[in-house]
């Protein structure tokens, strides 16, 4: 199992996701070599979960130009300059404080960061995110970060979900996704639905998702 090279897993799991899921090769465990067998076989989205590391790894592979980054980390108001600099999607906008920080920055800099809203749909003091009731009264708010464009939602599950209840998170994700883009926002967009990783992404793709970010299962134990 572990002769598998990284472009064998890469193409073993593209081929059970339907076409209208994109892939996100989460790197945060590996170096810009496996990152480059990854880009060589096909793979043009990666996940980071911290700034600076992502900064070492853009600069590492500066000749591949058509790479989307993806910030999938909790982010610190003080990074959040280089965040908006560096990445392309951030997945983890889990306050209203640094989605403010992170428009004031998109004025600024002349740019629309695209962000996720990251929700807690279940109790979990490890994790970051808005609990629904507080989205849903924070929403007016989000909307009138102008310059902000609001992707749609991520998810996390708690660890040690059963699949059933981890199946029934992910389509409550995708209810309140619904929910959302049910009413009249002008900026928040609810196209996108971000969860699944190694240990569940098949349930995620089941419930709607549009990105899951697999780390473990393409890159292997390392
Ligand atoms: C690490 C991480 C992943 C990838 O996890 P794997 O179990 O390695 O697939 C996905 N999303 C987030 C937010 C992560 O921190």
């Amino acid at each position: 199992m572990s002769s598998e090279s990284i472009a064998e897993r890469i193409a073993r799991i593209r081929a059970t996701l339907p076409p209208t899921v994109r892939l996100i090769a989460v790197s945060k465990y590996v170096s810009a070599v496996e990152m480059r067998a990854a880009y060589n076989a096909g793979i043009r989205d990666f996940g980071e979960s911290r700034v600076q590391d992502a900064e070492a790894k853009k600069a590492e592979l500066q000749d591949l130009d058509d790479i989307t980054w993806h910030l999938i980390g909790h982010l610190q108001s003080n990074k959040a300059r280089k965040a908006v600099q560096i990445f392309d999607f951030i997945h983890s906008c889990d306050s209203l404080k640094i989605a403010h920080k992170l428009d004031l920055l998109g004025k600024e800099l002349s740019c629309q960061p695209r962000v996720f809203i990251q929700v807690k749909l279940w109790p979990d003091p490890q994790k970051h995110g808005w609990e629904m009731g507080q989205l849903l009264a924070d929403l007016p708010e989000l909307d009138r970060c102008g310059s902000l464009r609001i992707e749609g939602l991520m998810v996390i599950p708690p660890l040690g979900l059963d699949s059933g209840k981890t199946l029934a998170l992910f389509e409550q994700a995708r209810e309140l996704a619904g929910t959302i883009a049910s009413q009249k926002w002008s900026r928040i967009s609810m196209q996108h639905l971000s969860m699944g990783m190694s240990e569940d992404y098949p349930l995620a793709v089941q419930a709607g998702a549009t990105f899951v970010r697999l780390g473990q299962i393409l890159f292997g134990d390392v």
